[in-house]
């Protein structure tokens, strides 16, 4: 459901209806998932409500500043605690995800409560696991959709530091700071109305993207270096880099953040893929410029998805094996990737 006025007034009555509210974001939770979460989080604690919150995975170093942050339990760290909140819980309202199995281990007993559940989420094709879903592609954010929801909800905006961090978090690693290409003027007087509320831009851009080890940019290094491979017949490029790179690196969550974005900075690329091996998998992210659908790509060869040019999907098989699976498929979209604008 895309229409405002409509989605804002079916949640509002869920929302009136249900007293302990379980709010959960998905695995590997980036800054939109946890910025939305902890947004939503802020706001309905305002108004009264009795709100938990639960992730599938541990967060990410560079999120762990954030407002509420630690009331985020972390379903494979406090199993018993979070199958207990999932049984409490009187309404379920699940932020950044569409797919079910982006729950992880928590996938089998969010779906199997009865109780009413609801999406708001930004991504393409939704799957239907819920009674309520509020999916609107055309947002750069999950965040700016449940902004849109908050201040109707508020009857205007809703003046709060930590809500205006949390939504401007996901805003900004959403867009890459503004750099990908799916923010619109709306996102903008988003923007205008947190930076109305006073929050400190500079000190949310350090602890977001300049907080990072010396280890990490050497990382980095070497995958421009030594780890690129360019394709330049099909206008692609792609990073691989093996288990024992990211323990040269004494690798920690999140480090690898950003690195798939880096080669479409190159003239005429307009596919990059990141390969990560681990312990018997490869996690695979895929970036585009302009209309190659990444989440095509990601869900017709990776068992993945996304967003038309940011998705990832996984392999179980060796690095070496994927990287040939993958070269094998790439010459199936030659012709799209020859004439892509
Ligand atoms: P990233 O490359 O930053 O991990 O993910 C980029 C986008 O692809 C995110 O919007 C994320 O939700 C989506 N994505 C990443 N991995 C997967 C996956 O394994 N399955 C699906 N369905 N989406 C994914
Ligand atoms: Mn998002």
């Amino acid at each position: 459901m895309t229409e405002p006025a409509k989605y804002t007034k079916e949640f509002s009555e869920l929302l009136e209806s249900s007293d302990n509210i379980l709010l959960i974001s998905h695995i590997n939770p980036d800054g939109d998932a946890i910025g939305s979460q902890l947004a939503l989080y802020h706001f309905l604690s305002s108004r009264g409500k009795k709100v938990e919150m639960m992730c599938p995975n541990n967060l990410q170093e560079f999120l762990k500043w954030m407002d509420g942050s630690d009331r985020i339990n972390v379903f494979i760290r406090k199993r018993k605690k979070c199958i207990q909140l999932i049984k409490d819980a009187r309404l379920i309202v699940m932020l950044d995800f569409n797919h079910p199995n982006r729950l992880g281990e928590a996938e089998s007993f969010v779906t199997s409560s009865r109780v009413p559940k609801v999406i708001i989420d930004h991504h393409l094709e939704p799957i239907d696991f819920a009674d309520l879903i509020i999916s609107d592609p055309s947002r750069c954010s999950t965040a700016e959709l449940v902004h849109e929801i908050v201040t109707r909800l508020n009857d205007g905006p809703f003046r709060d530091h930590s809500y205006s961090e949390s939504i401007y978090v996901g805003i900004i690693t959403d867009t890459g700071n503004f750099e990908h290409g799916s923010y619109t003027g709306n996102t903008m007087r988003v923007v205008a109305d947190l930076l109305d509320t006073g929050i400190d831009r500079s000190k949310v851009l350090n602890t977001v993207y300049n907080n990072f080890s010396a280890d990490r940019m050497r990382l980095m290094g070497l995958a421009l270096n030594q780890r690129m491979t360019i394709l330049e017949e099909y206008r692609t490029a792609y990073i691989c880099l093996t288990k024992q790179d990211l323990a040269d690196f004494n690798h920690v969550k999140g480090d690898t953040e950003g690195f798939v974005n880096l080669p479409l900075s190159i003239k005429d690329i307009v596919f990059s893929v990141l390969f990560i091996e681990k312990d018997n998998y490869v996690k695979l992210s895929f970036r585009s410029k302009g209309n190659f659908p990444v989440n095509d790509f990601a869900s017709k060869y990776f068992s993945g998805g996304g967003h038309l040019n940011a998705s990832g999907g996984e392999r179980y098989d060796s690095l070496e094996n994927t990287v040939g699976f993958f070269l094998e498929v790439l010459k199936e979209n030659g012709d799209m990737l020859k004439k892509a604008e």
